[in-house]
């Protein structure tokens, strides 16, 4: 292992684990078994793995949906790790023996009223400025694809590249195939970082890295529903459906257990509570790009909280003035998404100890005031 930073004598001694991974999230896991697949000695450190966004998050794979302005660099990022998607769900089905819910029908993004679909067209033609895969389509298009959707959308796009896993297969699998790789959990909290005794060290905590790194990182509360099909069968659509209805942001999520969740709102905020308001927001502008939803079940209301940055972007390298202290964290809205780039890019520099100039605008030194500046643990 030649991580940046750490000796070459800490590095010789085999005795307890090489990699010490805080955090057992998507992020976590996912650096832990590409870790042990490599043969790095590792153990994740969490008293609640799972609690975090991960099993509350979508699963939207969405690098052409989520491609925003003015964050080309984080786009750029999203398009390298949905495309290793496929050979990552392929190799961890395999590893794991889990079905992830992995599917490959692509995203329709719609507009319900002319003002929604003007909002869908000028994001579509940045999209297409970057060269990014995404087909404008008329209403008839549209419900050639789906028709589920209701007669009033005016129209919109395709991005067939898109797709979507369930977080809750996921995180279990990438567990269990990190586990079969060799990776010991350890169900405690990290106080310090000093408390941990392995030579590297990969804080992975989702919201918790504030408080361990002096990092930028806040919570971002978004309230998300899940709904299920009527009479145990699938949803009667199988895209991705997302956009606007009458001004009010909106995604539906179908899964072919039935399961349909429909997301999200985004608040500056840290509290736990779910809101009448926002699940009468979400399911009126659910409903009306999907009449049918108004027949399903409503069996969950929940709230989590993304890992936020200043830039939106995560934070992935060696925290500055902490040799051996890699830090990935910071994933916002695109944790699942980012998963496989990020587990990879971290092995690599733990074996390597040379960052992938993927990497370079995501380094943690990027805040001002620098985080060496910051009194902390
Ligand atoms: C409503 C909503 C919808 C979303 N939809 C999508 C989507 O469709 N697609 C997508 O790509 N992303 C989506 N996201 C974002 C995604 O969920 C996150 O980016 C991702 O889950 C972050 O993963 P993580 O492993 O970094 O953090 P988390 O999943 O939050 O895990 C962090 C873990 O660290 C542990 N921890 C914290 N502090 C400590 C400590 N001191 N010691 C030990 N352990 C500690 C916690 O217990 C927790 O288990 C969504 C998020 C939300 C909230």
């Amino acid at each position: 292992m030649r991580v940046a930073g750490v000796s070459s004598a800490s590095r010789s001694g085999d005795r307890g684990p090489q990699v010490a991974v805080v955090g057992g999230g998507v992020v976590g896991w996912a650096i832990a078994w590409r870790c042990a697949v490599r043969g790095l000695s590792v153990t994740v450190h969490d008293p609640a793995p799972g609690s975090g966004a991960s099993t509350v998050a979508a699963g939207m794979l969405a690098p052409v949906a989520e491609a925003s302005f003015g964050e080309t660099a984080l786009t750029g990022l999203l398009v390298a790790s949905a495309a290793r998607w496929p050979a990552f769900a392929a190799e961890l089905t395999a590893a794991s023996g889990t079905d992830l819910g992995y599917r490959t029908e692509g995203t329709l993004i719609v507009g319900l009223t002319g003002d929604d679909l003007t909002e869908v067209r000028r994001l579509g033609a940045y999209q297409q400025g970057l060269g990014l895969p995404v087909t404008l389509l008329r209403p008839s298009g549209l419900r050639d694809r789906e028709p589920a959707l209701a007669p009033r959308v005016r129209g919109g796009a395709f991005a067939a590249g898109d797709h979507q896993v369930d977080p809750r297969r996921l995180l279990p699998a990438l567990r269990t195939a990190a586990e079969r790789a060799g990776a010991a959990l350890v169900t405690e909290p990290v106080g310090r970082l000093g408390d941990l005794t392995a030579p590297a060290v990969v804080v992975a905590a989702g919201c918790g890295t504030a408080a361990l790194t002096g990092l930028p990182v806040r919570p971002v509360k978004g309230q998300i529903l899940r709904l299920r099909a009527p009479g145990g069968g699938p949803p009667g659509f199988r895209h991705v459906v997302r956009g606007y209805a009458d001004g009010e942001p909106v995604y539906v999520v179908p899964r072919s257990d039935g399961e349909v969740v429909v997301g999200a709102t985004v608040e500056e905020r840290a509290d736990p509570t779910v809101t009448a308001g926002a699940v009468l927001r979400l399911l009126r502008a659910a409903v009306g790009l999907l009449p049918e939803l108004a027949e399903y079940d409503l069996v969950e209301t929940t709230a989590g909280f993304r890992p936020g940055t200043p830039d939106n972007a995560p934070v992935i390298g060696v925290l500055p003035g902490r040799p051996g202290v890699l830090v990935a964290a910071g994933h916002h809205r695109h944790g699942i998404v980012l998963a496989p780039v990020t587990a990879d890019l971290v092995a690599d520099l733990l074996v390597t100890g040379i960052p992938d100039a993927l990497l370079a605008p995501f380094a943690p030194d990027r805040f001002d005031p620098p985080v060496g500046s910051v009194t902390g643990p």
